[in-house]
């Protein structure tokens, strides 16, 4: 297929690259990156855009996709696909969908789990809205860039399933970091405590999977300094989208508003910035009940 390619970031360049290994026509566009191997580079977004037949963007917020979709739908071909894996406010999916349909044109929102590392070895998860025409269509490059593409139903439900999927993670990081600083204190040790709770009802992809404690459980950040991963800026930035929907849509979520106001803490006044999202852990072992 020939694809447009813009924002060829630390998730969009191995992705670029990966569409191209696997013999796509692939032409990329960054204002500041370079273009990784096997992509043609285009000196602009709308020369990267023109004669696709699908355009992917994969750029830091919805604010910039909204400014990008905009230079590029007139410039795209009738029928072709305007597919965005970048992680957005529901809005904004929401407008650009609408604007590329009065143009013409079908848009999917498709953002993704897996980090650089997904990106890299091609197996990222895609959350899919839009129309099912269009996710049909895109399935061979979704085939290539991910190990698994679902359809979430029309516009905006893939960031809707990004978000929400998000903030249970945070909480869940959260708690789990939590209980391990108070098992800690408690005396019993942090195997045991993996080996109750990652076989027992508190189990959790962060217990077992991500395991935020070193030298307990699979490899994960935690066994690397906490080196991200998964960015704690990263995740605050998942539960604000998450906290802006819910304001939007009337949403009771106090769990998911006290995880966003942690991080928000971690990252901006206590340097959780730069680190992995489980670094809540060293956090808590610092702290004691009057810390709040
Ligand atoms: P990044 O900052 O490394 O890449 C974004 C790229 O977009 C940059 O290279 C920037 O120069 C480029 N860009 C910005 N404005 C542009 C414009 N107008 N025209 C062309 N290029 C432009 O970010 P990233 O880590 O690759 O993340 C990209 C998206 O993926 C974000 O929405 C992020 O939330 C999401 N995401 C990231 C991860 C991760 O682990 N990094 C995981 C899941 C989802």
């Amino acid at each position: 297929m020939r694809v447009g390619f813009i924002g060829l970031g630390n998730m969009g360049a191995p992705m670029a690259a990966n569409l191209a290994t696997a013999g796509h026509d692939v032409t990329g566009h960054d204002l500041a990156a370079p273009c990784p191997e096997g992509v043609t580079r285009a000196a602009s977004g709308v020369e990267a855009a023109r004669g696709a037949e699908v355009v992917i963007t994969m750029l830091p917020d919805g604010a910039i996709l909204r400014k990008v979709a905009a230079e590029l739908i007139p410039a795209m071909e009738t029928g072709a696909i305007l597919l965005d894996c970048s992680t957005v406010d529901v809005d904004s999916a929401r407008a650009v969908a609408d604007q590329a349909a009065q143009a013409g044109l079908m848009a999917l929102d498709a953002p993704v789990s897996g980090g650089v590392g997904g990106a890299q070895a091609g197996t990222l998860t895609f959350m899919v809205g839009g129309p099912e025409e269009a996710h049909a269509r895109a399935l061979p490059l979704f085939e290539v860039m991910g190990a698994k593409a679902v359809h979430c139903g029309p516009a905006g439900n893939g960031q809707a399933a990004k978000i929400c999927n998000n903030m249970i993670l945070g909480a869940t990081m959260i708690v789990t970091c939590e209980a391990f600083a108070l098992a800690d204190k408690l005396g019993l040790s942090r195997q045991a405590m993996f080996d109750v709770v990652s076989t027992s009802s508190g189990q959790s992809w962060s217990m077992t999977t991500y395991c935020p404690a070193p030298g307990i459980g699979p490899a994960s950040p935690a066994d690397n300094g906490y080196r991200p991963g998964f960015a704690a800026d990263l995740m605050l930035k998942d539960l604000r989208l998450s906290q802006q929907a819910a304001e939007s849509h009337d949403a009771d979520t106090p769990l998911g508003l006290a995880a966003m106001r942690l991080y928000a803490t971690f990252v901006e006044e206590e340097g959780g910035t730069g680190t992995d999202f489980s670094a809540m852990l060293p956090r808590f072992e610092g702290r004691g009940r009057g810390d709040n």
